[in-house]
């Protein structure tokens, strides 16, 4: 018998309807073993995540303010979905446990994780599934950091000795028990572990979406979805802005060569997204998706003979990293370089920067150029295709966008280009409708 992991994302579990489409999925196929849920999400866009609100309610307890109407509240959302369902489950207890640490001042975290605690004994009782509680199977150590081997050994063998179980995702415990928990969104890194853990054949992430569109839907209306990409080329357009997955969730199941197939809980039959590590499946469209950010700056610099001066590009990055800045690009000329930096960490720093720049390296002349956009094009097939560089940049040209910056990394994997703010949504329309919309 087959092993999948399924994660469900907050919306996913805001309200009882959203269960019921939730149990429907995983009771579909007798392979889908494992489920992690998030605690309730938002039921529409004025709603309040119930994470919010046990935070929220844990900082009025913490002040040692009255907050018992804040857990009324949170325990209300529970009670609404649990009667939604029409199963027979009292939360009673817990909540008396749960007001009492916080009256402890227990801890945020504790109180972060308890959302996909009680959505986790909700959803086992619901599917008649067993219910491993984080805390004794995701370890973190003293320092904070994920407890990668100790998380492993025990955890498989509690898989191995579970067929179907429900385990909440965001949390762990400290070696002293102590409930820690992940950064904002860390479901999905549970959910990747557990995958790593159960050997799965694969890692179900459902959510909202019916996977990664090849871009931005605010910019293209109806993009197209991406059917297969890499991690390799996921992390390029994450990177630029393209979230649907906690960052963090890549690395578990990648080393373990588990692909992830992201889904939509309100459309089941769409088959979503695949990542990854390798495939021989080219994408449909020579370019597997496109992403972009603005609030970029480019430092232009120039000096006679630098190509001859040993170490000028050390002593110029130097000014950077001694101010603390990261820089994201440095493409180079013969005579000239550029290092491109994000807006508003380096207006803070601008002045140490510049004249750290005119005393180490004496250039010739340094020009600051603000309000860029950089936009990714990322894809596999470029490296197998000829011309596709040409086709972006007389899209560009046809879209009247002026081309600030060009930077091709050396996986070529992508083409980085860099346009004035004002230009960024028609570049990147220009793009898609070459390689797309012209396609079809
Ligand atoms: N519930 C947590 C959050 O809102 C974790 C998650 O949903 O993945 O960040």
């Amino acid at each position: 018998m087959g092993k999948k992991v399924v994660k469900f994302g907050g919306s996913s579990l805001a309200s009882a309807e959203q269960f019921k489409k939730v149990g429907a999925i995983v009771l579909s196929d007798p392979d889908r073993r494992y489920v992690v849920p998030s605690a309730p999400g938002k039921r529409n866009k004025n709603d309040t995540k119930v994470t919010d609100m046990l935070y929220d309610c844990y900082a009025a307890a913490a002040n040692g303010e009255n907050f018992d109407g804040k857990l009324k509240a949170i325990r209300l959302r529970y009670q609404e979905i649990i009667d939604g369902l029409g199963i027979d489950l009292s939360l009673q207890l817990e909540f008396e446990e749960i007001r009492q640490n916080f009256l402890n001042h227990i801890g945020s975290d504790y109180a972060a994780s308890r959302g996909e605690y009680l959505n986790g004994r909700i959803m086992a009782a619901y599917l008649g599934y067993e219910f491993i509680d984080a805390a004794s199977v995701i370890y973190f150590r003293q320092d904070g950091q994920f407890d990668s081997e100790k998380t492993e050994a025990i955890l498989s063998q509690r898989l191995a000795n579970t067929e179907y179980a429900v385990i909440p995702g965001f949390y762990g415990a400290y070696p002293n028990g102590a409930i820690h928990t992940f950064s904002r969104g860390g479901s999905d890194i549970t959910g990747s572990i557990v995958s790593r853990a159960a050997k799965a054949d694969v890692y179900e992430n459902w959510t909202d979406v019916s996977g990664f569109l090849i871009a931005d839907p605010r910019i293209i209306d109806d993009p197209k979805r991406i059917d297969v990409i890499t991690y390799k080329e996921l992390r390029e357009l994450a990177y630029m802005g393209a979230t649907v997955l906690h960052e963090d969730a890549i690395f578990p199941v990648r080393q373990a060569g588990i692909p992830i197939n992201i889904r939509n809980t309100n459309e089941p039959d769409d088959p979503g997204t695949m990542i990854v590590a390798t495939t021989c499946r080219q994408p449909k469209y020579t370019i597997t998706g496109i992403a972009g950010k603005k609030g970029f700056v480019s430092i232009n610099i120039e000096k006679d003979q630098m190509n001859t001066e040993i170490g000028f590009g050390e002593r110029v990055l130097r000014c950077f990293a001694d101010n603390g800045i990261s820089f994201e690009h440095m493409p180079s000329g013969i005579d000239t370089m550029t290092i491109v930096v994000h807006q508003d960490e380096f207006e803070e720093k601008e002045q140490q920067v510049l004249s750290g720049i005119q005393m180490l390296a004496k250039p010739d002349h340094v020009e600051v150029e603000t309000d860029l956009a950089l936009i990714a094009v990322v894809g596999r097939g470029m490296r197998s295709t000829r011309g596709t560089a040409g086709r972006i940049f007389s899209s560009l040209a046809h879209q009247r966008v002026n081309v600030r910056m060009i930077d091709q990394g050396s996986s070529e994997l992508n083409i980085i280009i860099g346009v004035a703010q004002e230009d960024f949504e028609r570049a990147i329309k220009g793009i898609y409708d070459i390689f797309v919309t012209a396609r079809l």
